[in-house]
């Protein structure tokens, strides 16, 4: 799952604001507290990130990090100089290297040019000692109230930690997201969305590992005639077929696993208690209703009317069978009903 270039953008804008908001409150804090020098350094950092805002539109966006990774950690150094390591604004080297971890995530996923990670999350770290040796080497410039300042350390603290864990709270959710969908296409037939050959395998192989086999049933069907409809309707409405097929299938199956085999051949594979073949919910009843709800259904494309029917090969598991001798035993009545006039349920 990828994401595209205005994706990056938007989040990129909404990461801008976020600091922008944050120095917009920070300058006003420091007015207030009468810091003039880091009014100063905030007005910068204000037209710095509305600067940066062109500069993600024109999607300079690892300039775009750059720069604000350099604003934040100068910022901190700044703050620290001024009023003291007591204020807490060392802590925005935590959110700094989040946020370059997060967005290198981004650009991955964006098959953009990547930052350099390490170079940049050494420099982050790097900042946090150097803004401590600053604090014992020079004397806070502006020394504030206790009360302001456990305000502004409390503040500066639950922000940067709050930044951090979303920050890896998403980077956790996407990777488990994306994770989850890599499984499921893996699993998956992309044209007709039912599990495809390996993920059957795979199940069956667990069902034979920790299940009683007695009431499985397994059927193999094929659209009778595919290459036929292929040739006078086209590819795609082979396509639609296929998809139509599977659909009626699923529909119908009634619990049993529907899986695309191969090409237009399908397999069903369940457990049914039921045996007696004239009674409703046995496999062949089942079986039999799918392939009628195929042989009724009015397929069309592009306003022509096609007739497709399939023929099914349906067989009990029997002791001591392997998953391919079971297979071969369903392929073989479907065989059978293949030379047999097709459009037929054979058990
Ligand atoms: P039978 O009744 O004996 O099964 O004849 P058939 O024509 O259905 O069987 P055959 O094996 O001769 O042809 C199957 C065709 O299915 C050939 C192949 O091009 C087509 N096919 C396989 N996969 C796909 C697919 O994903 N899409 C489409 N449109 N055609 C496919
Ligand atoms: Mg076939
Ligand atoms: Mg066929």
């Amino acid at each position: 799952m990828n994401l595209n270039r205005n994706q990056i953008k938007i989040f990129l804008y909404l990461g801008n604001a976020l600091i922008l908001a944050v120095h917009v409150f920070l300058m006003a804090f420091f007015t207030a507290t009468h810091v003039s020098l880091m009014v100063i350094v905030n007005a910068v950092s204000v037209s710095t990130y509305i600067c940066l805002f062109l500069v993600i539109r024109y999607e300079r966006s690892r300039t775009y990090i750059i720069v604000a990774l350099a604003e934040i950690i100068a910022h901190m150094l700044m703050a620290v100089n001024c009023v003291g390591w007591s204020c807490g604004f060392q802590y925005y080297f935590f959110g700094a290297m989040a946020m370059v971890f997060y967005t290198d995530y981004f650009f991955a996923r964006a098959k953009m040019k990547r930052l350099n990670t390490i170079v940049l999350s050494l420099i982050c770290a790097a900042s946090f000692p150097a803004a401590l040796i600053l604090s014992r080497l020079r004397v806070p410039q502006y020394i504030l109230e206790d009360d302001i300042t456990l305000v502004i350390t409390v503040i500066n603290a639950l922000f940067m930690f709050a930044f951090a864990a979303v920050c890896f709270w998403l980077l956790v959710s996407k990777a488990n997201y994306y994770e989850n969908e890599l499984a499921r296409q893996a699993n998956h037939d992309k044209l007709t969305e039912l599990v495809n050959r390996n993920y059957l395998i795979e199940h069956l192989q667990k069902v034979y590992e920790e299940e009683d086999m007695s009431d499985y049933w397994l059927a193999m069907m094929d659209i009778d005639d595919f290459k036929k409809i292929n040739d006078t309707y086209g590819h795609n409405c082979g396509d639609y077929v296929l998809k139509s097929v599977a659909g009626l299938i699923s529909e119908n199956s009634c619990g049993m696993i529907p899986c695309r085999w191969g090409g237009e051949e399908f397999i069903l594979v369940g457990r049914i208690a039921e045996h007696r073949a004239e009674v409703p919910g046995s496999a062949s009843f089942v079986m039999e209703k799918v392939r009628r709800a195929v042989e009724k259904y009015d397929f069309r494309y592009e306003g022509r009317e096609i007739k497709v029917t399939v023929t099914i090969g349906l067989t009990r598991y029997t002791k001591d069978q392997s998953v391919d001798e079971w297979i071969n035993a369903a392929d073989e009545k479907l065989y059978q009903g293949k030379h047999s006039g097709k459009n037929r349920l054979v058990v």
